[in-house]
């Protein structure tokens, strides 16, 4: 099921996807993701005894990301080998987790705030992978019980503030620097969430060309991993890292400016998109 969230006359709706047109499921799903995951079998049940009409045309509304108030965003730093190249970093010998606050989610078509702090505003598209029931010390062999669908993050990162700090969290974790959408696949849509192609542009240019069957940890050893002493919940995001190609190591650099229009496009998912705009203040 493809799930997007959307806005309709100030309220927040919950809409299943067919062909570029939605279904608005609100009233038979409730309109936060959690509810959903946690009477999903209800949902699909009620889902599969009514006719769905869709009647809504994607571009018409306002999509709003899946979820605004996960418990947890992990983030997996350096996770495909031509990153760490590109980065002239070694690859890791275990995950390299980080996190983004909460505060920092926006949806698609949200405005990404260039602040004045930066001059290297970078993109990084990843796959983000949603958590569907609660676990510690999950198997990797057992992982995909865990998973409840898949979506899309952009991790925007102001390069000199990264690096140039001790931590990275603050320079990734700055407000609308967690573009999320636009919409949350099912897993039963992705059964191979390992061979999907991950395509970045920046103002209609091809910067990350990759494929996720190229990350270093694949995500069953991060569900492993990161839940061997954390206990993951309903609607915690995993963003899986990003692949080669970030503007920061392109030569010349090619940053975020006021104005630009990054777009991270996954197989199987869709488009995420956001306009870059001059922090007003
Ligand atoms: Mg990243």
């Amino acid at each position: 099921m493809r799930l997007y969230f959307f806005a309709k006359e100030g309220e927040a709706c919950v809409g299943v996807e067919k062909d570029g047109y939605l279904c608005d499921v609100t009233d038979i799903a409730g309109d936060d993701l959690i509810t959903i995951i946690e009477f999903y079998e209800e949902f699909m049940e009620r889902v599969n005894e009514v006719e769905l009409e869709y009647t809504i045309k994607i571009e018409d509304v306002k999509l709003l990301a899946p979820f605004y108030d996960p418990q947890k965003v992990i983030c997996i730093g350096k996770n495909y080998l031509a990153h760490c190249q590109e980065a002239n970093t070694d690859a890791p010998k275990k995950p390299v987790i980080f996190s983004k606050y909460t505060t920092a989610i926006i949806g698609h078509d949200d405005y990404i705030i260039h602040p004045e702090e930066t001059s290297q505003l970078d993109f990084e598209g990843e796959l983000a992978v949603i958590i569907g029931k609660e676990g510690k010390r999950i198997s990797k062999e057992n992982a995909f019980d865990y998973i409840f669908g898949y979506s899309i993050m952009n991790d925007i990162s102001a390069r000199d503030l990264q690096f140039s700090e001790g931590q990275w969290v603050r320079a990734k974790s700055l407000d609308t620097f967690a573009p999320f959408g636009p919409c949350l696949v099912t897993k039963d849509e992705i059964p191979d969430p390992q061979n999907l192609s991950i395509k970045t542009t920046l103002n209609g240019e091809l910067m990350q060309d990759g494929n996720t069957n190229l990350m270093i940890f694949k995500i069953p050893e991060l569900i492993e991993f990161v839940s061997r002493n954390i206990t993951l919940v309903p609607g915690d995001i995993i963003s899986t890292g990003t692949p080669s190609g970030v503007g920061h190591f392109k030569n010349p650099p090619k940053y975020l400016l006021p104005g630009s229009i990054i777009e991270v496009e996954i197989e199987k998912i869709g488009i995420l998109r956001n306009k870059v705009v001059e922090d007003k203040k």
